[in-house]
């Protein structure tokens, strides 16, 4: 058996109210998360902070005392909301402190549109209406039986709907072994090639790009303060969720087929993201190909199935899989070529799965003779 965490996301229909009390929260996660991150500064350039600065905890406590003192109106919010959002802080500090993620910025209405709400008993959802404690009864669209251990609920604005994500952990039993291997390289004019030869297509987005243009060009036409103009741009957003859904369903099904399949799966590393250089096209394909690794990866783990990717500068492609030899000479064009030493014919794509499954049992035996 093994536990994973699954959300569940309904779109929620609060009556005026209800909306008015979800935005006072909002309003109050922003003014902790954004004093908090003013008096943190501010304390930094003091260098006040060295004593308590590791944790935080402490300090990030205090701050919150001071602020609700400060703030009548946030007296009104739920305390464990508010420790939330300056959590929320702590861990973007934390982010931007490893290098992982730019400096914090000051949040808004577009950047802070959700808030937690911790499970309770007077928190359950029936017939088709979720019971949210002090915010009442609200109508809920979804008909999947929710299950498993529920964690947390996270009610999120987005433009001027309204979600619940349901957080759950669940117990599901482990894929089965199936003592398969697999080398896969992802392309361009394919999603993935796999070392046995199969192709994975893209996903077609045809129907999807062809609606957006439309909305696009119907948005140009429109004066920017109309009603009119409204209306369009959230048909916008409507299209470009259905979009992102839609590769986020077909990435899913795909990482959770490849691990189903095999116990050993090789991916390549992707260069670090160089945004100035790269087209609208050339960004979106990053994005589903970073999504793809991150899925397989997480979900080799949980199935305890092996995963790894070898390093960015690994010339898969130009290997020769059956002789070793390095084809210097082989352009973006060719798609195919036979090696001069050996005359193994290869498809190219293919060939650099196969180069990336047998790197990937080396760097797999080698980690084995480390932890002996
Ligand atoms: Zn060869």
């Amino acid at each position: 058996m093994i536990t994973k965490i699954l959300s569940y996301k309904c779109r929620i229909y609060p009556n005026k109210t209800q909306i008015q009390k979800f935005e006072k929260d909002l309003k109050a996660c922003r003014i902790v998360y954004n004093k908090c991150k003013e008096k943190y500064e501010q304390d930094l350039k003091k260098q006040e902070y060295t004593k308590d600065e590791p944790q935080g905890k402490k300090y990030f406590y205090n701050l919150l005392q001071q602020l609700i003192k400060q703030y009548p109106c946030l007296q009104e919010t739920d305390q464990r909301i508010l420790i939330d959002a300056y959590h929320n802080l702590i861990r973007a500090i934390t982010l931007y402190k490893k290098g992982i993620s730019n400096h914090p910025k000051k949040s808004n209405t577009k950047t802070l549109n959700s808030f937690k709400i911790r499970p309770n008993p007077n928190i359950y959802i029936e017939n088709q209406k979720i019971h949210l404690d002090k915010y009442g009864t609200i109508k809920i669209h979804d008909k999947r039986k929710i299950t498993g251990k529920i964690l947390n609920y996270i009610i999120k604005k987005h433009y001027d709907e309204w979600y619940i994500i349901v957080t759950t952990r669940q117990q599901t039993q482990k894929y089965p072994k199936t003592g398969k291997a697999v080398g896969i390289d992802l392309g361009i004019k394919e999603l993935a090639i796999l070392s046995n030869g199969e192709k994975i297509h893209n996903i077609n987005l045809e129907k999807e790009d062809e609606k957006l243009n439309k909305l696009y060009k119907q948005l140009n036409r429109k004066d920017k303060n109309s009603k009119n103009y409204e209306k369009i741009l959230k048909k916008v957003h409507k299209a470009n969720d259905k979009r992102t859904n839609k590769i986020n369903d077909y990435l899913n099904k795909l990482s959770a087929r490849l691990v189903k399949e095999y116990d050993f799966i090789a991916m390549e590393t992707l260069h670090i993201l160089d945004m100035l250089n790269k087209s609208n096209n050339d960004k979106i394909r990053d994005a589903s190909w970073r999504k793809l690794i991150e899925m397989t990866k997480y979900k080799s783990q949980a199935h305890g199935k092996t995963f790894i990717q070898v390093p960015s500068n690994y010339p898969s492609t130009k290997l020769c899989h059956n002789c070793g030899y390095k084809n210097n000479k082989l352009t973006l064009k060719d798609r195919e070529w036979t090696c001069p030493e050996c005359k193994t014919f290869h498809d190219r794509d293919v060939n650099a799965a196969i180069n990336i499954l047998i790197k990937a049992q080396e760097i797999d035996r080698q980690n084995k003779i480390k932890n002996i």
